[in-house]
């Protein structure tokens, strides 16, 4: 999303070329992966309630597709720009690398803010963008996810015009359905269940006990909520959430000392993940504007919610108690506020890293979907477990050899594991 002075694809460049440099990349294997292999910007056009016409812009960009068909969610937002696009469609492809599935990286987007928009504006808007792409995803070469503001009913829209527009059964052509209708039990708590499979993995290796920890996190999306309910689960005590309040054009930060109570916040938040201000505030919560959740005597971070979110301006505002901070957005700290990081000494566990589990799991939906046979839940998370914990360590493991901090290392594995995919199709 544009905001002034930043700008995630030059962020996502700046990590490549780094990385490209200490893996001694070739210049023309640098000059394929620093750019998106495809790109698609359409318009679609919906029918309003009103009964007119209004015009969207959509996009879908396609980074790289050497280890197997692209993969990445649909953003809605009223910011979205083609540059943010491109730089989670790069993250993708290190993001499927990084934890070894047969894919590659794409992400879309549509200019839009689906709180303006009726249920009817949305379906519409969902099958408009389906139709301006069809031919050029699908379940052997694109396949579409959730993501910012976007959910399970959007996917089932999408897949059903698919279907609509090519005359037959294709659930594998997009992730994150619906249970009922090829879903994968445990899409919904991948992401921040993963997040939390590798949150514990990390504090075994410094020894401390996760049921001892404090955590703050920032968001209180799907990510936010599955991370809290998993670490709670663990023991683990969350003081603080966050998340954007529409009407006052902020976000507030929700802090309750003792630990927040999740089923209580959950059900006074609404179906956009914004929780009622007011309601909180009688149930003895502490809500503050601006980056509150920064500043708490805790353990741990999450900013689990948008890209820029840890800056150069506010990195110092990190209370010292923080040993670790887990990235369940993409993009939430800005180079500049990671090295001040390292000088501190916090272990910062990566987004494309930390926040892989939904599309592990979207894999493992995909893999169900074509196969038309589902696992159970157990099945699912065990498997999901293995992944994260199995790329944790070999990530962790890499940093420690080379002495470099964990993005570098995550960088290394994935940049090495998609240009030899490129080299061995003979691309470069
Ligand atoms: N939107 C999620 C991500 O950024 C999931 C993508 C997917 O499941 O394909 O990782």
């Amino acid at each position: 999303m544009a905001q002034k002075g930043f700008n995630a694809y030059t962020m996502a460049q700046e990590q490549f070329e780094k990385v490209a440099e200490q893996l001694e990349l070739d210049q023309t294997t640098r000059n394929l992966l620093r750019v998106p292999m495809r790109e698609y910007h359409f318009l679609i056009p919906v029918r309003m309630d009103d009964g007119n016409i209004k015009i969207f812009k959509g996009f879908r960009i396609q980074h790289n597709d050497a280890k197997g068909p692209c993969k990445g969610g649909i953003r809605f937002h009223p910011q979205e720009t083609a540059d943010t696009v491109r730089a989670l469609a790069m993250w993708m492809t290190w993001k499927c690398a990084v934890v070894d599935i047969p894919l590659g990286g794409g992400k879309g987007g549509v200019i839009c803010d689906p709180h303006d928009l009726s249920e009817r504006e949305q379906e519409n808007l969902c099958r408009g963008w389906v139709r301006q792409i069809a031919r050029d995803i699908g379940p052997v070469r694109d396949i579409p996810a959730p993501d910012v503001m976007t959910n399970s009913q959007h996917m089932l829209w999408m897949m059903d015009e698919y279907q609509t527009i090519f005359g037959g059964q294709y659930p594998g052509v997009i992730t994150g359905k619906p249970v009922e209708l090829g879903g994968s039990l445990g899409r919904p708590e991948a992401t921040g269940y993963g997040l939390v499979y590798m949150l514990r993995e990390a504090l075994k290796e410094r020894d401390t006990d996760i049921a001892n920890a404090t955590a703050s996190i920032e968001g209180f999306g799907n990510v936010a909520r599955y991370a809290a309910e998993l670490f709670i689960e663990y023991g683990g005590t969350v003081v603080s959430v966050s998340c954007w309040d529409q009407k006052d054009s902020c976000a507030y930060s929700y802090y309750k000392g003792k630990g927040i109570d999740l089923e209580e916040l959950v059900k006074i938040t609404d179906r956009f993940g914004a929780i009622d201000k007011k309601k909180a505030e009688n149930l003895g919560y502490e809500c503050r504007p601006g980056k509150d959740w920064l500043k708490h005597e805790v353990d741990i971070l999450m900013p689990n919610a948008l890209e820029n979110s840890i800056t150069k301006e506010n990195v110092n505002d990190i209370n010292s108690s923080v040993k670790l901070i887990i990235c369940g957005a993409n993009g939430p700290i800005t180079p500049e506020a990671d090295d001040v990081l390292e000088k501190k000494e916090v272990v910062v566990i990566p987004d494309f890293l930390a926040n892989a589990g939904g599309v592990v799991c979207s894999y493992f939906e995909q893999v169900q979907s074509n196969q038309n046979y589902y696992w159970s839940k157990e099945e699912v998370l065990g498997k999901l477990d293995d992944k994260m914990t199995d790329a944790f360590h070999k990530v962790w493991e890499l940093a420690k050899r080379k002495k470099v901090r964990l993005r570098d290392a995550a960088y290394m594995i994935a940049i090495s594991r998609v240009a030899e995919a490129c080299k061995l199709r003979g691309w470069i």
